[in-house]
Parts: C-alpha cells; sequence; structure tokens
C-alpha cells in the first residue's frame, strides 16, 4: 500500500487508541513508515534515516532522549540491512520486525509515545496484509498471511486512504490543545451568526 495510506490510518488508529495530539502524530507515522524500508524510493527511507539518525545524536543533542546507547544502533543498523537486504515484505513486515522496531524505540525514546509508534507499526502490517501478497508474520517462516480485499492503488485503498485522513484530522484536531477554545468560542459564534441572519 501506499505511504499515504499507511500514515493517515496509523495516525487515526493512534487517536483512536487514546494518543495525544499533535505529540503522538510523529511516532505514529514514523511507526507507519519504518516496515517499508525494504522497499526502493519509498517515503520509508526518511522514515528509516530519522530512525538511524536518532540513534546516532550525540546525547548533548538529545537530552529528553535515551541518548547514545549502543544498543540502539546495533538493534537499527540491524533492522536496517535485514530491511535492504532481504525480499519486499520479509523481516519488517513480521511480528519479528515489529518486536526489534519497538525495542529500539525503547531504547532510543524511552516509553514516551510508544503507543502511538506501535499502533502505526501494527496498523501497517494489518493493512498490507489486506493485500493480496499478505505479510511474512512469522518471519523467518515464509509463510504468508492475510485476507485479500484490496488491490494495492485500486478504488478501495483510496476509499480506506480518504475516510482515514478525514478521520486522522478530526481525531487530531479534537484532541490537539486548540480544541476547547474552540469549544469555548463556539456557542457565542453561533449566536453572531444568527443574529446577522435576523437582521
Ligand atoms: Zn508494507
Amino acid at each position: 500500500m501506499k505511504d499515504t495510506t499507511h500514515a493517515f490510518v496509523a495516525v487515526a488508529a493512534a487517536m483512536a487508541a487514546g494518543a495525544p495530539s499533535p505529540g503522538g502524530i510523529m511516532p505514529a507515522v514514523l511507526g507507519s513508515w519504518l516496515p517499508d524500508t525494504d522497499t526502493p524510493y519509498s517515503m520509508a527511507w526518511a522514515a528509516g534515516a530519522v530512525w538511524l539518525a536518532a540513534a546516532r545524536l550525540p546525547a548533548s543533542l538529545k537530552p529528553a532522549l535515551k541518548a547514545g546507547k549502543v544498543e540502539a544502533t546495533i538493534v537499527v543498523v540491524a533492522y536496517l540491512a535485514l530491511a535492504l537486504l532481504g525480499r519486499h515484505r520479509g523481516f519488517t513486515h513480521s511480528l519479528a520486525g515489529f518486536a526489534a522496531a519497538a525495542g529500539s524505540y525503547i531504547l532510543i525514546f524511552g516509553f514516551q509515545a510508544l503507543l502511538p509508534f506501535g499502533v502505526g507499526y501494527f496498523s501497517h502490517l494489518l493493512l498490507d496484509a489486506m493485500t493480496p501478497a499478505g505479510v511474512p508474520l512469522y518471519w523467518p517462516s515464509a509463510q504468508r498471511f492475510g485476507f485479500p480485499l484490496v488491490r494495492t492503488g485500486g478504488f478501495v485503498e483510496y476509499l480506506i486512504r480518504n475516510v482515514a485522513f478525514a478521520a486522522a484530522f478530526a481525531l487530531a484536531f479534537v484532541k490537539s490543545p486548540l480544541w476547547p477554545q474552540v469549544r469555548e468560542a463556539m456557542p457565542v459564534f453561533i449566536h453572531d451568526l444568527m443574529q446577522m441572519f435576523r437582521k
């Protein structure tokens, strides 16, 4: 499936699962893009680069992170190597890939925003499982799991993407610090609007 579909579904799912906005948006998108680091010319490469950079940045540049952990770098490099050297939809699209990504996330960021990251990653596996190719959930076993409902780039994918975009936007807005202000101003706004029409 396409990068945008994965990103919108990930944000919508993460917000529905209770992640805050805007804090949960980036981890959700990052999680949803990492599995496709095994695909050439994908937006996922940007996610992979961010991932590697986060693991490698010196401690002084990332005081909020569990900085400079050698273990994090090893896990991220191993993850990216398995992604780039293996076939598409291999290791990164399995429970082992999910565990490695979550493990390195905890090593780098601790437990902050782990929920949206995990939900984002898992939503990617679920979405890809809906295409005819399926996913090798129990890698290194080659057996693929899935329920073929959606063709990549087909009508159903666009439908899923657009519905997810609307849901992600609405949920992120309602959970953002902006929403209480808008809600408070709403009665006054409606009152003024009605006054305008009455004249
Ligand atoms: Zn994928």
